[in-house]
């Protein structure tokens, strides 16, 4: 009689389930790191938004559509080549997203700045 699960193949299952676990840890952990999507036209911060559940747009300037809930992104443009839509999601600190054409940079940042929940180390 077969068995349906050999030790080898346990072991291979831990395995995987093991490196999940690792993944899942760290994109939790960046996640929680990444508190505010800022919006930034022409080098001048024009919003600041926190990061959450509940998903909002903006229109920060005519033609540019932001998202933001627990990442941000572009989420349309109607510049020539909108890059900036193709960037995607952002979900770490520090992550950037630009729109040369309007000049609206998009920006995760971390915690606040000397914060203890900042990463160390
Ligand atoms: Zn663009």
């Amino acid at each position: 009689m077969r068995k349906f699960i050999s030790w080898r193949d346990a072991a291979v299952i831990t395995g995987i389930l093991a490196v999940a676990f690792l993944v899942f840890n760290v994109q939790f952990f960046t996640g929680k790191t990444a508190e505010y999507a800022e919006v930034w036209v022409e080098g001048q911060l024009a919003l600041s938004i926190p990061l959450g559940q509940s998903i909002a747009l903006y229109t920060p300037v005519p033609g540019v559509t932001v998202a933001a809930g627990h990442s941000t992104r572009f989420l349309s443009s109607d510049c020539r080549d909108p890059f900036c839509v193709r960037t995607g999601a952002l979900l770490s600190p520090g992550n950037v997203a630009v729109c040369l054409p309007h000049r609206v940079m998009l920006r995760v940042t971390g915690a606040q700045p000397g914060g203890l929940d900042a990463v160390t180390g």
